[in-house]
């Protein structure tokens, strides 16, 4: 059996761990692997290293930390297929799918060889007569990072790249259901010439998150994951003096206007409600009919939802594969069971399907509800399956109301060919990304990545500006080069003369 360690100080490491998590490969619901979880003593020993080499981490030239990056950038291009499919063997997407999320990691990564430029500071002549002021961005020191299962190489390389070029070094916690794709990265890293110790993964699951919150060394924390994880590393990081930025859970709503593109928002929701099989946390699990639309919009999405090619994710006719564990798939399912208790018209039913050659697989077809209301649970909790719930509105007021007054804020799309409706919109939405005739409105590299309300505890986004933020801390110097001028002590607040 493969046996996933962890890669700490610049080669993989045992660690004094014995306990051991089962990988899957939902296509066959085989196990493909097992994954070392570590222990508190393995994590701190990593701390360690980590620490050692930030010594000399953070003081190389930012230029020379680019140049690093730039040959990481290479490595990842070369190796994209071989990236592609270890996210498609542990954690089930269809192969174009996994290869478009790596994509988006790595244009983070070349966001980050633009560091130098990030990393100029502010500078004032003469804020005072004959005194100047400058303000720059220093690294943290040991940053932390625990991701979710369902974007295992894009999420990670929305942290570690940005902590790491701003000149932080960085341990990673991986999701324990599919690890492979961040060891590997992690090992490209390495021969991009990235010195040892800066860049390191601690396999685990809870025991390795409570180590991370207490130890001392690690300066900031990056989470994502469910909400209710991701308020409790929030709060008890926050606890411990550490920055933290935890992003957590969705339930994304896309409004059809009924002066829409039917056939652009009808193909728009069945990517974002049914691509990676509903696993991603900017899904769209919501499709709120406005006005007299509802009826075609349903009969639109169901010829082509019961037409969905389910199948394992190297099967390059496959639209949509596996759930992630057979655990997730009994969760969805019970979603839509208690969909139909609730009184939800069950338009789709994706429950029985049955794939030949793969019975053992976690496959579930495309679910489609119609008339579901506000008050059912299908509709106010995450699903993260392929299951996509309309709610019926009179107008588009009714329809901006649900979406703000909905626990989540991540993101959210309208189709409309109304300018002043698209506009009044995005300005009056109470949600962190917006779309408008965009089905999936997630921010680019050089923009900045995360939702509001309880879709995200802290203060900053992930990458682009706010991720140099994030990774490092403000410092303003204020200087006089003495010519001739003295003054005696003065004790009122300091003005600039
Ligand atoms: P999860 O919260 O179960 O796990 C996330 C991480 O937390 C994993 O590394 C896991 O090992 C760890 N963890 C789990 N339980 C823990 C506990 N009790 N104590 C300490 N650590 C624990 O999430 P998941 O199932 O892996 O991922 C799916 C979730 O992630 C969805 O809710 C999805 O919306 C969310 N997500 C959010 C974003 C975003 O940007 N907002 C992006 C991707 C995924």
């Amino acid at each position: 059996m493969n046996l996933i360690e962890h890669y700490v100080n610049g080669s993989k490491y045992t660690g004094s761990s014995k306990r051991k998590g089962k990988v899957f490969n939902p296509a066959t619901g085989e196990v493909s692997s097992e994954v070392l979880l570590g222990s508190k003593e393995d994590l701190n020993k990593t701390v360690d290293f980590a620490k050692k080499a930030f010594e000399n981490w953070s003081t190389k030239p930012p230029i020379q930390r680019a140049r690093i990056i730039f040959k990481y950038k290479e490595l990842i291009e070369k190796n994209y297929d071989e990236l592609t499919k270890l996210i498609v063997s542990e954690h089930g997407k269809v192969y174009e799918d996994a290869k478009g999320s790596l994509t988006r990691g790595l244009e983070v990564i070349e966001f980050a060889c633009g560091i130098p430029q990030m990393l100029k500071g502010e500078f004032t002549e003469n804020v005072g007569t004959d005194i100047d002021s400058w303000s720059l961005r220093q690294p943290l020191g040991v940053c932390a990072g625990i991701t979710p299962f369902n974007f295992p190489a894009m999420v990670p390389m929305w942290m570690f790249p940005m902590a790491i070029a701003c000149g932080n070094t960085f341990i990673l916690k991986p999701s324990e259901k599919d690890p492979s794709c961040s060891m590997k990265l992690a090992e490209l890293f390495s021969e991009a010439g990235l010195p040892d110790g800066v860049l390191n993964i601690v396999n685990g699951d809870k025991e390795v998150v409570e180590s991370i919150l207490e130890n001392k060394d690690i300066q900031a924390v990056s989470f994502v994951g469910s909400t209710p994880i991701a308020k409790y590393i929030y709060e008890n990081a926050a606890k411990n003096e550490k920055r933290v930025q935890a992003l957590g859970g969705a339930k994304n709503h896309c409004v059809v206007m009924p002066d829409c593109d039917l056939d652009q928002a009808v193909n728009g929701l069945m990517g974002a409600a049914y691509g990676s099989a509903g696993e991603r946390c900017m899904a769209q699990s919501v499709a709120v009919a406005v006005g007299s639309i509802g009826d075609e919009l349903v009969s639109e999405l169901s010829k082509k939802v019961e037409k969905l090619k389910v199948g394992p994710g190297m099967d390059k006719s496959s639209e949509m594969g596996p759930l992630v564990t057979k655990e997730h798939l009994e969760k969805v399912t019970g979603y839509v069971d208690l969909g139909i208790k609730e009184g939800a018209n069950l338009v789709v039913d994706g429950r029985k399907m049955k794939l030949q050659g793969y019975e053992n697989g976690f496959y579930i077809g495309g679910c489609l509800f119609d008339n579901v209301t506000k008050d059912m649970r299908i509709y106010k909790e995450e699903i993260f399956g392929p299951v996509l719930s309309v709610v019926r509105v009179d107008d588009f007021n009714e329809a901006t109301k649900l979406v703000n007054n909905h626990e989540f804020g991540n993101g959210t799309s309208i189709y409309t060919r109304d300018g002043d409706v698209g506009r009044t919109f995005a300005n009056k939405i109470k949600v962190g990304m917006v779309g408008i005739n965009i089905p999936i409105p997630v921010p680019v590299a050089h923009h900045s990545f995360g939702g509001w309300k309880r879709s995200l505890f802290g203060d900053q986004h992930m990458h682009g500006p706010e991720g140099v933020r994030f990774y490092t801390k403000l410092k303003t110097i204020t200087s006089r080069w003495p010519s001739g001028v003295r003054s005696n002590p003065e004790f009122i607040m300091p003005t600039m003369k």
